[in-house]
């Protein structure tokens, strides 16, 4: 019966049955039956049953089957077996078992061979024999044996079954070798495998890698003899872009990539990147977003870093030591490095070259991790400037200005000498309010003060700093009863001066004590606020209150050194007790004096008195006991800023006027704080002392409405000085901060144009018409277009336009910061005349220019309007590159 051509993969093993076939010739007596099964199913079967007779020799024997690839076959036998000792009379000759045999060969040949060429597999012995009650009760007892044998030697062979005297019924015979299935393995493809001839012999097989897949170790496995895959070896990896999902390479998606073979899955683009393509090894960066050539493709995408900022650089002779903070931005990098440009600067102009090979860099010139280099062997006396440029893996891709900041300065320059005293003012429970006095030798201007502190009782190294432009700092936050040391040091443009002596202090858990009268705490912030002196009912107590009384023989007059509204003014030394002697100026009140001339001249001591900053005029203290009576401020050598700046016309650089602008910005924003408004801010009123320090002064209360030289009656009386005063202060007496705003970008012309008079000869009068009609001063010569636009904004006719005194400090901040935003000027003109005033770009209105008969006529020439138009004059462009001939 032909059963074969049909596999069946038993628990994950492959069996291949072949088609067996018994031959009619050699039945002798078995005899082919049907017979029901259990399940009253019909089934073939073959039986045999001549137990009575002895010596049987029946042979049942199986057409040629062909081996195919098969080198051991199973043969799986199913049948049944009668009890010998259920049948009587049987005893001798009934057997309960057969034999299997077979014979190899090339083809079907040997169909007639004698039973002697077979060679014997195997007797077969029945585990369950059946008997007569079995029989009766329709029990099937079917026994299932399974022997093996090797046939390699010849294409084919057959099978016989011999039976000996047994009463058998065979039921199925079923013949099949063993495969290994079809396997992947580690992304290696097996193919389907015979297995080998013995029972213990395996057949080693080398896998081929699946589809995107790459050999990484020679994959290998063995089939074992059962059919089953054994002991893999080697294995494949998925190429880059796709990865190992059931047991094959997939493409990894759109926005996901996989860049090498040996990474895990596919995943997802790095911040700042994308894939727009299946299969992507790696990731575009987005725009503006770069990648260095090491960078892995797992790391975002990286920009250059922003400029260093905080550049401080300290000379000292012909070296300098350069020191700034790290970049806002690293453009999301580990790798940032700085690196020095060091150019030689030409005084007083443009022109710079590149620094000598002799200029020493330490640590390094180039890929500096720290943020600080000292540079050595510069020449003496010569101006230098220095860049530092912040520069990442992905700086070549976009090398922009904005990574480097620069600083110029001159060598020989020093530092700032140590703050010698430090004092505390007010002690409040966590609030420590502390002064200094600025250095013996500044060396420059102060740019800044720097107070390191911590807890007497911690880590130096904990320490906490506070940097401010004053001469003073409200240390906050600090932990009630608890001591404190402090260090204050200075900068100016040479850099830092040494950090003073440790000064001690203890926060206490007191109340608030402030100086001056008011104290008021808002948002958690001690605000400090101006006191009008004349609020108080007795104008002497505030004298008392804020001014210091000084003993006459600590004072020494010297000489006469101007002329004030109340008297002479005259400088002389001050000698404190345990203090050291120091240059100050006195004013005088001269003899026969009202009781309200003396408290209006006292009355600025009192104004000055509540002030402590750098850029404000400092007073020492009054004489009032004895005649005559006098203030006593600090000394400044240059005295008033529109005489020095008229006496020494055109020799500062850019640089050092914008630096006297920021020194009045800032101590108008400290006035401004305190919500004094001066009223009177001109370069006439402002004081320059040895290092070119601008304080603000002439805090007088009266002049302003009656003594002030420029002060010019308005139509409600009182007298205002015209051409430094805003038109709301003018017209209705509206003064406030933003009118001393309008006022200090007078003074700002002042300084640019080196004490010209502003608006010239213009009459007053013309000069508020001009205001009116939307006219402003022009640049004056060489001036910053930057400083200019500066101008123009503090005269913005709405005052709630105008910036406020902090924002012109950061601005000049900026400007000082990043020189080459001040070369550009408004070109080579020489001082122009009134004719030229520029229209304010006020009011949205793009700034632009009236005919030339609204110009005529706003500067009293009208009559000359068909003159102009006669020569072909008929727009102010075309009088604007007029010459004065
Ligand atoms: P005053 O009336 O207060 O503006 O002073 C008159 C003149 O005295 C000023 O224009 C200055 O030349 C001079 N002066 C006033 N105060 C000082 C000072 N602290 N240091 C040097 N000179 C001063």
């Amino acid at each position: 019966k032909e059963v074969g051509g049909e596999t069946w993969q038993p628990g994950g093993r492959e069996k291949v049955c072949l088609s067996v076939c018994f031959g009619a010739p050699h039945h002798q007596l078995w005899e082919e039956v049907s017979i029901m099964d259990e399940k009253n199913i019909p089934i073939r079967t073959y039986q045999v049953c001549n137990v009575m007779e002895p010596n049987q020799n029946n042979w049942l024997r199986t057409h040629w089957i062909r081996r195919g690839p098969a080198q051991r076959i199973y043969i799986e036998i199913k049948f049944t077996l009668r009890d010998c000792n259920s049948l009587p009379g049987v005893i001798g000759t009934c057997k309960e078992t057969f034999n299997l045999y077979y014979l190899e060969s090339d083809s079907d040949n040997e169909r007639y061979a004698h039973e002697s060429h077979f060679a014997k597999i195997d007797t077969v012995a029945a585990d369950e024999s059946f008997t007569q009650v079995d029989i009766g009760d329709r029990i099937m007892k079917l026994n299932t044996e399974v022997r093996d044998v090797g046939v390699q030697s010849h294409t084919g062979f057959y099978l016989a079954f011999q039976d000996v005297g047994a009463c058998i019924a065979l039921v199925s015979v079923h013949v099949f070798y063993k495969k290994c299935p079809l396997a992947v393995r580690n992304l290696a493809q097996f193919p389907d495998t015979v297995t080998g001839a013995d029972t213990s012999s395996l057949v080693e097989v080398r896998g081929s890698c699946v589809n995107h897949s790459e050999e990484q170790e020679i994959p290998k496995m063995y089939c074992g003899a059962d059919g089953e895959w054994l002991v893999p070896i080697g294995n494949c990896l998925c190429n880059p872009g796709y990865e190992e999902r059931n047991e094959q390479c997939q493409v990894c998606k759109v926005g996901y990539y996989r860049s090498l073979s040996s990474d895990g899955g596919c995943r997802k683009c790095p911040l700042h990147s994308y894939s727009m393509k299946e299969g992507a090894t790696s990731c575009d960066c987005d725009k503006g977003y770069y990648r260095s050539e090491t960078d892995p493709a797992a790391m975002p995408c990286t920009r250059p870093p922003s400029a260093p900022h905080n550049l401080i650089s300290n000379v000292n002779e012909t070296s300098v030591l350069l020191e700034w903070s790290a970049p806002l931005s690293s453009g999301g990098r580990g790798d940032l490095a700085y690196n020095v440009v060091c150019k030689q600067c030409v005084r007083d102009t443009q022109r710079c070259m590149p620094c000598g090979d002799d200029v020493r860099y330490s640590p390094q010139r180039l890929s500096l991790r720290s943020t600080r280099v000292s540079v050595h062997q510069l020449q003496a006396h010569t101006n230098y400037t220095f860049q530092i440029w912040a520069v990442n893996g992905v700086s070549k891709h976009s090398p922009s200005l904005e990574q480097a900041v620069s600083v110029t300065l001159t060598t020989n320059q020093a530092a700032p000498s140590t703050v010698m005293m430090v004092q505390s003012k007010d002690i409040i429970r966590d609030t420590l309010s502390l002064f200094w006095d600025e250095p013996d030798k500044p060396n420059g201007v102060i740019l800044e003060y720097e107070v390191k502190y911590y807890e007497k009782d911690q880590n130096e190294r904990s320490y906490r700093i506070v940097k401010t432009t004053s001469r003073s700092a409200d240390i906050k936050d600090l932990t009630p009863l608890t001591s404190y040391v402090f260090h204050v040091r200075a900068r100016t443009a040479a850099g830092y001066g040494e950090f003073s002596a440790p000064f001690e202090f203890s926060t206490n858990t007191g109340e608030c004590r402030v100086r001056s009268s008011c104290c008021w705490r808002s948002h958690e912030l001690w605000v400090r606020i101006y006191v009008d002196p004349f609020t108080y009912e007795d104008p002497n107590q505030a004298i008392r209150e804020f001014a210091k009384e000084i003993n006459t023989s600590c004072i020494k007059i010297e000489k006469v050194i101007g002329i004030g509204e109340f008297g002479e003014v005259c400088s002389g030394r001050l000698k404190l007790p345990g203090k050291r002697e120091i240059c100050v100026a006195i004013k005088t009140l001269k003899a026969g004096f009202t009781e309200q001339q003396r408290l209006d001249f006292l009355s600025e001591a009192s104004v000055i008195g509540q002030f402590d900053h750098p850029n404000i005029i400092h007073l020492e203290g009054v004489v009032t006991k004895c005649k005559p009576v006098m203030i006593i401020t600090e000394y400044m050598e240059n005295s008033s800023l529109d005489m020095f700046l008229r006496k020494n016309d055109g020799r500062f650089t850019v640089i050092q006027l914008v630096g006297i602008l920021r020194g009045m910005a800032s101590g108008m924003k400290y006035l401004s704080d305190m919500s004094y408004v001066h009223r009177d801010l001109a370069a006439r009123n402002i004081l320059v002392n040895s290092n070119l320090v601008c304080k603000v002064s002439d805090f007088g209360m009266s002049r302003v409405l009656e003594d002030e030289p420029e002060g010019a009656y308005t139509t409600r009386g009182g007298k205002i000085p015209i051409r430094w005063t805003a038109p709301e202060a003018i017209t209705y007496r509206k003064f406030t901060s933003a009118s001393d705003v309008w006022s200090y970008g007078i003074v700002m012309w002042e300084v640019m144009s080196y004490g010209e008079r502003p608006y010239w000869d213009m009459s007053n009068q013309d000069v508020i018409k001009a205001i009116e009609e939307g006219y402003r001063l022009p640049p004056p010569m060489e001036c910053p277009l930057a400083l200019h636009q500066l101008m123009l904004e503090c005269w913005m006719r709405e005052r709630a336009d105008r910036p406020k005194f902090s924002q012109i400090v950061n601005m000049l901040d900026k400007l000082i910061r990043n020189p080459a935003t001040l070369k550009r000027t408004a070109g080579d003109a020489s001082r122009p005349h009134p004719s030229t005033l520029r229209h304010a770009p006020s009011e949205g209105s793009a700034p632009s220019l009236g005919s030339v008969d609204e110009w005529l006529k706003i500067i009293g020439l009208e009559q000359y309007g068909e003159n102009f138009s006669t020569a072909g004059f008929c727009s102010l462009e075309s009088v604007l590159p007029m010459s004065h001939e």
